[in-house]
C-alpha cells in the first residue's frame, strides 16, 4: 500500500528566487494560477480506500501538485538545461521536447538548452555524439513528425560518465523522456549527483506506449497508438470478410500490459478474440482457443484475432529468450506462432482457411501524436519545467485523476500498471468480442 512517505518529493533546497511567471500569472489578488503548496492531492479516491487507512486527514497519502510556483530555485539567467530521449519510439516525443524548450525559453528566460543525441550514450565521449543546441526556432515545427529529433538508444551507460558530462557542460537541470529503464537510469544519475554534492535537478516525463506506468491516468502517445491500432484491426476485418475462411490476425504492442489491444478492440468493434499478457489462454483442448476459432469460422465464415505481443509467451518454444541491449527480455513472436498453429489446426480438420497476419507495431510507434496527445505532451512539458525550476528532483510529472502531480521516481518504477482480469475494462472487452471468459 502506498504510504505518505512514498510520495515525498525531493527538492534541491528552498525556493528563494521570484519566478518570472509570477508577475503574469500569480501576483494578482488571487493565486489561482500558482500552486498552493499546502494543498495537496489525495492519493485515494474512494471513501473505503481512504477510510481503510484509519488515519487523520493530514496523514492520508497525498501527492504534490504540479504547476508554477511563485518562487523558484534556479536563477533562469544562470541555468543550463539538458534534454534526452531514451528507449523505444512513442508518438509525442517531439511534442514534449518542443514544449520543454518553449516553456523554458519564453516564460522563464532560460537561454542555454542542449539536447543529448541518441539516449544516454549521448553523454559518453567515446560515442562521439555532439550535443545539439535547442532554441525555439529549432523546435518550432518538430511536432509535425513522429520519432524524436534527438534520436534514442538502448544499452547501459555508466552514470558516472553521464554526470561527468553534466559537470563538463555546467548543466543544472536534466529532463529525461523515457520508460521504466530510463527512469531507473535517471535514479542512478541522481545518486551520483548526490555523491558529488552537485545541485542538479533530474525530472522525468514518463514514456510508455503500453500505458504500463502505475498510478497515472494514461501515458502520452497511448491514445495515438490505440487509434492507429484500430486501423489495423479494421484492415484485418476487411481481409477476413473478403476471403473464404478468412482469419485476420493482428499483433499489437503490449509486452506486459494489454491496454492497447483492449482499447483498440473496443474502439473498432471488429475483433472476435483478444489475447493479452494478463489473461492466460489454452490453445488446445475442447475449450481452447483453436477449437473455438474453428467453430466460429465454420459457422460465420471468418474471424478476427487481436493478440498483444506479450501474450502466450509460454507457447514459444526453443532456447532461452534473448535480451536487448538494455537487458529487457526479447519476446517470441506470438503472432507468427498463432498463425502457424491456426493454419495447422484448421487444415487438420479440413476447414478452408485464409489467414492474414498484421504486425503494425513499428508503423504505429512512429506516427506523429494526435491532437489530444499533442496537447497532453505540451502540458506535461510545462509541468516538468515548473517542477525543475522549483528545484524538484528525482520526480516524474504525471496526470492522476486529471490533475498534474509530481511523483517520486522510485514509486513510478515500483510496479507496472496492468489490465485487471477481474476489472471493468476486461469485462467490456469480453462483452464486445463475445469470447469466453477463459480458454482452458
Ligand atoms: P521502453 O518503454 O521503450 O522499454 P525504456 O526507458 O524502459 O523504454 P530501455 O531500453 O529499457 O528503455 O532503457 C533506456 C535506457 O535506460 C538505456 O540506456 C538503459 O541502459 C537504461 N536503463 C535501463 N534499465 C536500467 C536500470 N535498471 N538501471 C539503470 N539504467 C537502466
Ligand atoms: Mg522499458
Amino acid at each position: 500500500m502506498v504510504s505518505h512517505e512514498d510520495l515525498a518529493v525531493r527538492t534541491l533546497g528552498p525556493c528563494r528566487i521570484d519566478s518570472p511567471l509570477a508577475e503574469r500569472l500569480v501576483a494578482r489578488e488571487t493565486t489561482q494560477h500558482s500552486v498552493v503548496e499546502e494543498d495537496r492531492i489525495l492519493f485515494d479516491d474512494t471513501i473505503s480506500m481512504a477510510g481503510g487507512r484509519g488515519l487523520p486527514v493530514e496523514q492520508l497519502p497525498s501527492l504534490e501538485p504540479g504547476g508554477p510556483r511563485k518562487r523558484i530555485y534556479f536563477d533562469p539567467a544562470k541555468t543550463r538545461v539538458g534534454i534526452v530521449t531514451c528507449g523505444g519510439l512513442c508518438p509525442g516525443l517531439n511534442d514534449v521536447i518542443r514544449g520543454l524548450v518553449l516553456e523554458l525559453s519564453r516564460h522563464y528566460g532560460v537561454r542555454r538548452i542542449v539536447g543529448f543525441r541518441n539516449g544516454y550514450r549521448g553523454f559518453v565521449p567515446r560515442y562521439g555524439e555532439d550535443v545539439v543546441d535547442l532554441t525555439p526556432e529549432v523546435v518550432m515545427h518538430i511536432d509535425d513528425e513522429g520519432g524524436t529529433i534527438l534520436g534514442t538508444s538502448r544499452g547501459e551507460q555508466d552514470p558516472d560518465e553521464i554526470v561527468d558530462a553534466l559537470e563538463r557542460l555546467n548543466i543544472n537541470i536534466l529532463f529525461v523522456i523515457g520508460g521504466d529503464g530510463t527512469i531507473r537510469g535517471a535514479m542512478d544519475v541522481v545518486r551520483v549527483v548526490g555523491e558529488r554534492g552537485l545541485k542538479v535537478a533530474v525530472v522525468g516525463i514518463p514514456k510508455t506506449i503500453d500505458n504500463d506506468i502505475p498510478y497515472i491516468d494514461q501515458s502520452f502517445g497511448f491514445q495515438t497508438a490505440m487509434a492507429e491500432a484500430t486501423k489495423s484491426i479494421h484492415a484485418a476485418s476487411v481481409e477476413a470478410r473478403s476471403a473464404p475462411g478468412g482469419i485476420g490476425l493482428v499483433k499489437l504492442m503490449g509486452r506486459h500490459s494489454g491496454f492497447i489491444a483492449c482499447y483498440a478492440t473496443l474502439a473498432k468493434d471488429d475483433a472476435d478474440y483478444v489475447l493479452i499478457p494478463e489473461v492466460p489462454f489454452a490453445l488446445d483442448g475442447e475449450r481452447g482457443l483453436l477449437q473455438h476459432l474453428r467453430r466460429r469460422v465454420q459457422e460465420r465464415g471468418h474471424a478476427v484475432v487481436v493478440v498483444a505481443e506479450g501474450a502466450g509467451q509460454e507457447y514459444i518454444e526453443g532456447e532461452e529468450p534473448g535480451r536487448d541491449a538494455s537487458g529487457n527480455v526479447r519476446f517470441g513472436d506470438i503472432g507468427r506462432l498463432l498463425r502457424k498453429r491456426i493454419v495447422e489446426h484448421l487444415d487438420a480438420h479440413g476447414v478452408e482457411n485464409n489467414v492474414r497476419y498484421f504486425d503494425p507495431s513499428y508503423a504505429i510507434r512512429s506516427v506523429p501524436a494526435n491532437p489530444f496527445d499533442s496537447a497532453y505532451c505540451l502540458r506535461l512539458a510545462h509541468a516538468a519545467v515548473h517542477a525543475a525550476m522549483a528545484g524538484r528532483t528525482e520526480v516524474i510529472v504525471a496526470r492522476r485523476r486529471r490533475r498534474f502531480v509530481h511523483m517520486p521516481m522510485p514509486l513510478a518504477v515500483s510496479r507496472r500498471n496492468h489490465v485487471d482480469p477481474l476489472g471493468d475494462l476486461w469485462l467490456s472487452v469480453l462483452e464486445a468480442t463475445g469470447q469466453p471468459v477463459r480458454f482452458e
